[in-house]
């Protein structure tokens, strides 16, 4: 038995179960000249390979159709000839043959203006992993085909990782790297799942299958646990079951404070699915809709009338406050049909807003959709990112313009739809006061914000212990922002996960947010805390 304390706890709740180990095999080819009588056998390496890759992409084409899409391409002629004519012509090893036909090809689709095409390219290299797995007889993991109990230990998850994850089966997720703002945090929060981010190394010391418990109220981990240990977790479990029935009881109750201030609690959710676990929780709207999740699920930038759909299905789910966060991605949340060009420094790169007013027609879909979708409830924009008036007017010129159109084409739409942007960036902390002349509400971005202001990278674990929304140096800025807002009679909400933080309550309060917005596994620890304040 092997016991780890963990410092932070990012998702709350108590697990036990198997460890699956999340990790992607070194898939790189083992590269070398052939000899002409190896010729043949490479060639029947190749074949037995394609038709393993096309068994198993046949399977996944039945329920997502982006593989029928990877079995066009795994089965066509170019890909096969250009493996084989570098093996047969050019003396190469299968997995060097195959290596270079993928990289050839997906510099092709790189090099394309047309984004369709460009996209491409993450296909060519997603379908060249499942040929060189198959060649080297390895497997490759995947969140989605988990069909048992599992606690997921991985290196680190990104968020096109964690969109596949089934919440029945994914009993527990602990990372190597990260920090309690990282995405994979705020997702496993929004899913209920227990988390522990940032733990340190631990995968090289496990093997698939061994058990694991976790608790991830008190911050600990123990591996393969005896059973005084195991014990122990359970009344644990126990415990915090009893303790998850009381707080369900005070949900029918509003957050009010013993004095009687009444606290707008809202939930920060990502898909559909989000909001009806929200919901139950008795919330006042959705403070953020983060709309990157529903291009991260898709398998193309989904077009007006997709975008549509989901935004009108919520905005009838929650006919409270929905603020729809235009596109936010970039930074460690990428789409795979989109190759962003490596940067050294993503979060401070092309994200968010960039990317959107950069991508004009994709900008113009997602509003059109979004104001359609005011048609159907409270509704409110919401721009990411922000760092001056010319890209808040810019962002606004294009929405003013989309209205037209949709006046044109007598659509319906909310006019008096409410504008308003995240304060995540030092620049909108500085520019508050001008940009509350502008907009209609402000939301404070925390994750952000604190690893900005800081320049403390909110998923390294090595300066996590360096990462706290409560520096002074983010404290005194929210100070500012709310005060900014208040000064134009606009309200002031916070979506950070510091909304969610029961320490936090007291402070924020004292300084005058409007609205705290959280993960939705949050929010009736924060009304108790405003019950009992
Ligand atoms: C934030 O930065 O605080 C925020 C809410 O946005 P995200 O976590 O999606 O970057
Ligand atoms: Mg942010």
């Amino acid at each position: 038995m092997r016991q780890i304390t963990v410092e932070k706890t990012s998702s709350r709740g108590i697990a036990a179960a198997p460890a699956y180990l999340y990790q992607e095999p070194d898939l790189s080819a083992a590269a070398y000249c052939i000899t002409e009588e190896q010729t043949e056998n490479e060639v029947q390496l190749f074949e037995k390979a394609k038709q393993k890759v096309s068994d198993e992409l046949k399977l996944l084409a039945e329920k997502n159709q982006i593989f029928a899409a990877h079995l066009e391409i795994a089965e066509d002629f170019t890909f096969s000839d250009g493996v084989l004519s570098r093996i047969r012509n050019e003396q190469k090893n299968v997995q060097l043959a195959l290596q270079d036909t993928v990289e050839e090809l997906a510099l092709i689709f790189d090099s394309m203006d047309d984004p369709y095409m460009k996209e491409r390219a993450a296909d060519i290299r997603d379908i060249g992993k499942r040929f060189m797995a198959q060649l080297k007889g390895v497997q490759r993991p995947d969140l989605a085909q988990i069909s048992r109990e599992v606690i997921v230990v991985a290196k680190d998850l990104f968020p096109s990782d964690t969109v596949k994850m089934n919440p029945t089966y994914i009993k527990g997720i602990i990372t190597e790297e990260g920090g309690i703002t990282s995405h994979v945090s705020i997702i496993a929060r929004s899913m209920g799942i227990p988390a522990l981010v940032g733990v340190g190394k631990l995968l090289d010391s496990l093997q698939n299958g061994i058990e694991i418990c976790m608790d991830a109220e008190a911050g600990m981990i123990c591996i393969e646990p005896d059973h005084d240990t195991i014990r122990e977790f359970l009344q644990k479990q126990e415990d915090f079951e009893k303790r998850q029935s009381y707080l369900k009881k005070l949900r029918s109750q509003p957050a009010v404070t013993r004095d009687g201030k009444r606290i707008s609690l809202c939930a920060n959710v990502g898909n559909l699915e989000d909001i009806e676990r929200a919901l139950p929780m008795n919330i006042d709207g959705i403070g953020l809709f983060r709309s990157e999740f529903l291009y991260m699920e898709n398998d193309h930038f989904p077009s007006e009338e997709e975008q549509f759909q989901v935004y009108k299905a919520a905005a009838e789910l929650c006919p409270k406050e929905l603020t729809i966060r235009t596109l936010d991605i970039g930074g460690d949340k990428e789409l795979s049909y989109f190759d962003f060009d490596k940067e050294e420094n993503p979060f401070l790169g092309w994200r968010a807003i960039r990317i959107s007013l950069d991508m004009e027609d994709m900008f113009k879909t997602q509003l059109r959709a979004i104001l359609r979708a005011s048609a159907f409830g409270h509704v409110r924009i919401m721009f990411p990112m922000i760092i001056s008036l010319e890209e808040l007017r810019a962002a606004g010129k294009l929405t003013t313009r989309c209205m037209e159109e949709l006046e044109q084409e007598g659509l319906e739409f909310d006019r008096n739809i409410e504008i308003g942007m995240m304060i995540e960036t030092p620049a909108s902390v500085m520019l508050a006061e001008e940009f509350a002349k502008e907009v209609d509400f402000f939301s404070i971005g925390t994750n952000d914000l604190t690893q900005y202001l800081l320049a403390v990278d909110r998923g390294n674990r090595k300066v996590a212990d360096r990462y706290s929304y409560f520096h002074p140096a983010v404290v005194k800025a929210i100070a500012k922002i709310i005060a900014a807002g208040h000064k134009e009679n606009i309200k002031v909400g916070m979506c950070g996960e510091m909304a969610g933080d029961p320490d936090a309550v007291l402070l924020l309060l004292d300084l005058g947010l409007d609205e705290f917005s959280m993960s939705a596994g949050n929010a009736d620890y924060i009304r108790e805390k405003i019950l009992n304040l």
